[in-house]
């Protein structure tokens, strides 16, 4: 039986290790909360008392932690120190780009295989293992980690070597959060020239403005059913979330000296709905700023 250790068992992490014991593995879970713990134990994992213990005889380390520092700490003190040689380590938390270069780097000078695997996807698809996963690791090892990422993925895709899987996911999140905020700033103006939301999208959504904003996730009340507008911007994907992923793409531009002047503006934006109160609210939400309603 494979020995999968589960490290951050938090909205994501919970639904994932989860899946990993109905596969049929044996799951090592830790995390620092008592009430993710016992969740984790009701799913079917055994519970570890601390990390070191969780990855002790494991044949792979997933992590899924808030960011990059709690990785790097991780690593460095409990999981390179205490787990076999032969575990495939996995982080599937989105973080920076050089966090994750640091970590493959140490992971690999103590002998050990890693791989950078952020996830698209909210936490819906984290309990029903249908997440999106971009993975950053050596060609040889891909097939491995496709193997243990299975039960909690509707599609794995290789991006490149370490800390390609972390810049994958950064980019996509980046066209996303201003593609967003393009749809908002249309359906408002849409709005102040009179002309009715409904007709709007089904133009646009036959038209060159077609998207995923527009056509799936629809920030507009009405033309997309399951779009989280239908049910006041609660669940799907936060606006802190959504800053966080903003943020990491600034901070990697601003050091690769790339241009990204639009991604810079989405930032502020959402920086902003954020500190209106509109933070917990789904990253679409923006739009009510737009049309100059209170977030809450
Ligand atoms: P979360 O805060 O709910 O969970 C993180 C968990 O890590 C917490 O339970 C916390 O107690 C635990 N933790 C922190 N430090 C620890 C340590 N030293 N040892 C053990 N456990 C520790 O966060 P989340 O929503 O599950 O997100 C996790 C990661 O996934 C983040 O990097 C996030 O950006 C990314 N992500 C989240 C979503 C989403 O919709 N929530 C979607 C895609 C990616």
């Amino acid at each position: 039986m494979t020995r999968v250790a589960f490290i951050g068992l938090g909205n994501m992490g919970g639904g994932m290790a989860a899946n990993q014991a109905r596969a049929g593995r044996e799951v090592m879970a830790f995390d620092l909360s008592a009430a993710a713990l016992e969740k984790s134990a009701a799913a079917g994992c055994l519970i570890a008392g601390s990390v070191s213990e969780a990855v002790a005889s494991a044949d792979a380390v997933i992590t899924m932690l808030p960011a990059g520092p709690h990785v790097r700490q991780v690593y460095a003190d409990q999981i390179l120190a205490n787990a076999p040689k032969t575990a495939l380590l996995i982080d599937c938390s989105t973080i920076d780009v050089e966090s994750a270069r640091a970590v493959a780097a140490q992971a690999r000078a103590a002998g050990f295989r890693f791989a950078d695997a952020p996830v698209s996807g909210g936490t819906a698809a984290a309990d029903a293992g249908t997440l999106a996963f971009m993975v950053g690791c050596d060609e040889p090892d891909f097939a491995s980690v496709e193997d243990i990422i299975a039960p909690m993925s509707r599609v794995t895709m290789r991006a490149g070597e370490h800390g390609a899987g972390q810049a994958a996911k950064i980019c996509n999140n980046m066209v996303l959060g201003i593609s967003m905020i393009g749809v908002c700033e249309a359906f408002a103006l849409a709005e102040k020239l009179g002309l009715d939301g409904e007709r709007f999208f089904e133009i646009a959504s036959k038209s060159s403005g077609q998207c995923w904003s527009l056509t799936t996730y629809c920030p507009w009340p009405g033309p997309v059913p399951t779009a989280p507008s239908n049910r006041n911007y609660e669940g799907g994907f936060a606006t802190s979330m959504m800053l966080k992923d903003l943020k990491l793409a600034q901070e990697a531009a601003a050091k690769a000296g790339a241009a990204t002047p639009l991604g810079a503006t989405a930032e502020g934006l959402y920086a902003l709905f954020d500190r209106l109160g509109g933070g917990s609210r789904d990253f679409s939400a923006i739009l009510e700023m737009l049309r100059g309603k209170s977030p809450g």
